[in-house]
């Protein structure tokens, strides 16, 4: 199966600087058929990087969607508006989001439902916290999270999960390849009683200061699909070697 490499830009970026990222990104995927890519830019970049990729090397996903499919919801962005904009995943339950603007697993679900109905594949966000991992309750945690996040509408092909340790997320720390085979492991069997998929056929991502220098190893570890990368799908050098390592 092609590992899934998803870059998730945050707030960060500016139309032209964006413009050169993806094209370089495109450049590299273009020598990698190991890899599929998607680029999650800022909501206001979306449609603009679409449109100059305009080919199927990569593809774009958003950062957040809304649970409805449109309303008074000042600020906020709908599913079907990333799916006109060109886009074809969407990150729904990024830790960042459920800190900063405390969101639920259930409002997680929620748009999840809303990604998968307006065509659109979630990509759902879990992951523990440090204390939590301190305490021995890691997988409690998690599997806590997964079985209300994932909603009763996913099945194959149409969801993706992104184990995401919130104590790795920008801070140069990664768990060992153990620890992410044991964790992704548990996330596969929890996700396929959830929704009836097959362990084979359940996509599970890290995520958490993926870079270069580790990215080979933590994508040749079993039940690893693939990678969702921050701070480093930034950078063109960076991002393009951590592809080239799918
Ligand atoms: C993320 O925000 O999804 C992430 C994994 O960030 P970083 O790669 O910077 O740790």
């Amino acid at each position: 199966m092609k590992k899934l490499v998803v870059a998730n830009w945050k707030m960060y970026g500016q139309p032209a600087m964006a413009r050169q990222l993806a094209a370089a990104v495109v450049q590299q995927a273009a020598q990698t058929s190991a890899a599929s890519v998607v680029m999650c830019p800022p909501a206001i970049l979306v449609a603009d990087i679409a449109k100059s990729l305009d080919n199927q090397m990569v593809a774009v996903g958003g950062q957040d969607c809304h649970a409805d499919a449109e309303g008074a919801h000042t600020g906020d962005i709908s599913a079907v508006m990333l799916k006109d904009a060109g886009c074809s995943h969407v990150i729904v339950g990024h830790s960042e989001r459920r800190t900063n603007h405390g969101e639920t697993s259930a409002q997680v679900n929620a748009k999840a439902a809303r990604a998968i109905v307006s065509g659109l594949i979630p990509i759902i966000c879990i992951g523990e916290t440090l204390a939590e991992r301190e305490k021995g309750e890691a997988e409690a945690v998690v599997g806590a999270q997964l079985r209300q996040s994932i909603p009763d509408s996913a099945a194959q092909g149409n969801f993706v999960l992104a184990y995401e340790p919130v104590w790795a997320i920008g801070s140069g720390k990664t768990p060992t390849t153990d620890d992410i085979r044991q964790m992704h492991r548990y996330i596969v069997s929890v996700a396929s009683e959830r929704t009836g998929v097959a362990p084979a056929a359940v996509a599970v991502l890290y995520g958490g200061s993926v870079k270069a220098a580790n990215a080979k190893d933590i994508m040749a570890t079993e039940a690893v699909a693939g990678v969702l990368v921050g701070g480093a799908s930034l950078k063109a050098d960076e991002f393009c070697s951590i592809i080239a390592a799918a």
